[in-house]
């Protein structure tokens, strides 16, 4: 059942129409096939370029969408409750082509964000490390100045896209200054040094690659540095507002699809002679998990408006991610639950969402993180 939405224009609702008939029509009938034998869809991410949806909510004078935020998000709810690992392809695009759109020069813009955020090009986002993902200060991947360019070498870990990207967002150590020491590179998938490692084999979400990768003294011309030395932590933790919001999206979607299944299902499955959702205890089962959507998708769309209104967003969008991505895993394994037997087999995709979910409330800092976040900002007003 498609969520009922209130839209900001008629721009928007076609927005929406065309996701919704994509994920309708491409995502649905190949998500689970492509997830159980753990492949990346490239060509369907390649048309989602090709209709706008990786640059939909940059300016169009950068050559992106120009819809609102709150747009975009709602796009990406109804790609993620057809298939998850493709929403987050378009999200972790997005947040690639971040610090360019924001930090960058007119003609750094000029020469590669066409084809980033006309999807021509894919983009992997490399700020976390073996030893760092919840303190990516802690990051030691180094790049020095050698003339006119910087060479890098270190490890970036959990890279999604790894191996598929044609260009890295990388954050690099340019001096021993502790978070003010770090700066932010645009790194060509194919320079000479850069080695991607074999695919993580995961829980879930397993059509999106995720991959370690070396640098081991990797060149590039100066020109690549996006923004200014030693400004890249900020540039990165300004793209994971940014990403929060767009993991929360995914999280709704995924809620969304899990109630949806267990609400038809409920509805022909009898047993003492009548629909188990006419069994109150189950029927308030399902009840609950519809209270727990709604208000994800209320804190997600409140952050995005702030954000497309100019105002602050950072608290708002951790406590969307925390409560959407929490409202995930609840409601998913409620799913499970509401299926019975039939819901812990590969029959029913509910089981796919609940191993999707749990990793939302891990990537892109974990709740414990987006607690840390809130709480500091609780403290700093
Ligand atoms: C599928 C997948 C895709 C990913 N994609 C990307 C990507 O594209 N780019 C990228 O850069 N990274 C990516 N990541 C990395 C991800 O962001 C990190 O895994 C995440 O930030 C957590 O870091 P960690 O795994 O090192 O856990 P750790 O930092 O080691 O944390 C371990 C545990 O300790 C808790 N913890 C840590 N510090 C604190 C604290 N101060 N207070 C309370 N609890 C704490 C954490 O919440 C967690 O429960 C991806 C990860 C996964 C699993």
């Amino acid at each position: 059942m498609p969520a009922d939405r209130s839209l900001v224009s008629p721009d928007a609702a076609e927005v929406i129409a065309l996701a919704r008939d994509f994920a309708r029509d491409e995502l649905a009938p190949r998500a689970a096939e492509a997830e159980e034998h753990e492949q990346f869809p490239r060509e369907l991410v390649r048309r989602l370029g090709e209709l706008g949806f990786l640059g939909i909510s940059y300016p169009e004078e950068l050559g992106g969408g120009g819809q609102p935020f709150e747009t975009y998000l709602q796009a990406l709810e109804e790609l993620a409750g057809a298939w998850a690992s493709v929403a987050l392809a378009v999200s972790v695009h997005a947040i690639t082509c971040f610090p360019l759109a924001n930090f960058g020069t007119v003609e750094q813009q000029r020469r590669w964000l066409p084809d980033m955020l006309g999807g021509q090009l894919l983009g992997g986002y490399c700020l976390s490390e073996p030893h760092a993902g919840s303190d990516p200060a802690a990051l030691r991947t180094t790049a020095r100045r050698d003339g006119g360019d910087y060479v890098i070498t270190g490890t970036k870990a959990w890279v999604t896209h790894g191996g598929h990207a044609d260009y890295y967002t990388l954050f690099a150590r340019t001096s021993d200054d502790g978070s003010r020491g770090i700066s932010c590179f645009l790194v060509p998938a194919d320079a000479d040094g850069l080695h991607v490692h074999p695919p993580e084999r995961k829980m879930g979400l397993t059509g999106s690659t995720t991959a370690t990768i070396d640098c081991d003294e990797v060149r590039v011309g100066a020109d690549r540095l996006i923004g200014d030395e030693g400004k890249g932590l900020s540039i990165a933790l300004a793209a994971l507002d940014s990403g929060r919001l767009g993991i929360a999206a995914i999280a709704v979607g995924v809620a969304q699809a899990a109630l949806d299944h267990a609400v038809a299902y409920a509805k022909t499955r009898e047993t003492f002679g009548k629909p188990i959702i006419e069994h109150q205890g189950l029927g308030f089962l399902l009840a609950d998990m519809a209270a727990a959507v709604l208000p994800a998708r209320a804190t997600t769309l409140e952050a995005a408006r702030r954000r497309d209104r100019g105002l602050p967003y950072a608290r708002e969008a951790s406590i969307a991610k925390l409560v959407a991505t929490d409202a995930a895993m609840q409601v998913t394994t409620d799913a499970v639950q509401v299926l019975g037997g039939a819901g812990y087999t590969r029959d029913f995709p509910v089981e796919r969402l609940m191993r999707e979910a749990k990793v939302m409330q891990i990537f892109e800092g974990t709740n414990q993180i987006q607690r840390l976040v809130i709480a500091r900002h609780l403290a700093a007003e």
